[in-house]
């Protein structure tokens, strides 16, 4: 093991991460055939991880893919590979923990002889000093032309490893600016989702986000929607087209690492009066931080160079 390396579940044990090695021939590499799921730690301490496998769960009914372990047995497994990083970052850093599970060496596409699934368990440091300007400056979003997979050709509510629509988008967006995240529209010109995020608008006093049905039901969507019930504002799920984008007050994104971060422009056009975080924004990420007694944001600028 090299100093300092860090640990991950491995098909039945806990090795050192140069040792997780995966046969060309495992369906996750040649198909993407295979799921995942992504929380992480606030201050050291998990956020949601019945949820987070909860959701895994469901993505491998979806696919029939057997990972031989209960969500218990997943459970535990992750918080033991946590348990035995934490001493590999600081303070004030935090960690990724998510488990990653493909059907398993195949030979032909349609083989079932395959030997079982192929079963990961890992986490790695959150890119805080990386996404830290996204906090003071806000996030520029692009709209691709690539549009996301439709849920009849396969749902964007499992978690699969297949996220070439969305490497894409990411391309795509990034050709116009480095730094730009892609927010894809679904096929019926309606905002859909981010790259590995959810979307939310404030129209007037409303709290907007894309329908349940076009979208990975994330954890933090989930987790904003509750907040924003307990605050007492208005929330829908609705279409959001282009229009309703272009005139909105606010927006944000929300994923597990970026838990709620502000829009400053789409499409080059400023959001709202172009403050970040706006108002609502403001009032949300205050909910959040104290729903998981963690300052989200003070952890991200404090990363700033
Ligand atoms: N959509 C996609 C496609 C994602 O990959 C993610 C991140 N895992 C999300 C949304 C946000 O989900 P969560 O809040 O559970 O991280």
């Amino acid at each position: 093991q090299l100093a300092n390396e860090r640990v991950a579940y491995f098909n039945g044990k806990i090795v050192p991460e140069s040792q997780v090695l995966i046969p060309f021939r495992d369906r996750g590499f040649k198909y993407g055939d295979a799921v995942f799921d992504m929380t992480r730690t606030f201050g050291h301490k998990i956020f949601r991880l019945q949820e987070h496998v909860d959701r895994l769960y469901k993505s491998l009914a979806y696919l029939k893919i057997d990972p031989q372990l209960s969500p218990k047995e997943m459970i535990r497994l992750s918080e033991e590979v946590l348990e035995r990083n934490l001493h590999l970052i600081g303070k004030n850093e935090d960690y990724w923990l998510g488990q990653r599970i493909s059907r398993g060496v195949g030979e032909s596409f349609s083989g079932t002889e395959n030997a079982g699934a192929t079963v990961i368990v890992e986490c790695s440091p959150l890119p805080l000093k990386h996404r830290a300007p996204l906090y003071r400056d806000g996030i520029d979003v692009i709209v691709p032309s690539v549009r996301r997979t439709p849920p009849d050709a396969m749902s964007p509510r499992a978690k699969t490893h297949n996220y070439i629509n969305l490497v894409l988008a990411d391309l795509e967006a990034r050709a116009q600016d480095a730094e730009a995240w892609a927010v894809l529209l679904d096929q019926d010109g309606n905002l859909c989702e981010g790259l590995g995020s959810n979307v939310f608008i404030v129209s007037g006093d409303r709290l907007l986000t894309p329908r349940a049905r076009f979208v990975l039901p994330g954890i933090s969507r989930q987790h904003t929607i509750d907040m924003a019930e307990r605050i007492g504002l208005p929330f829908a799920e609705a279409d959001i087209d282009l229009y309703d984008a272009y005139t909105a007050d606010e927006m944000f994104l929300t994923s597990t690492s970026l838990c709620i971060c502000p829009v400053r422009s789409i499409n080059g056009r400023t959001v709202g009066d172009g403050a970040v975080p706006g108002p609502v924004t403001r009032q949300l990420i205050d909910a959040y931080a104290k729903s998981v007694d963690f300052d989200f944001m003070g952890q991200y600028l404090s990363h700033l160079s």
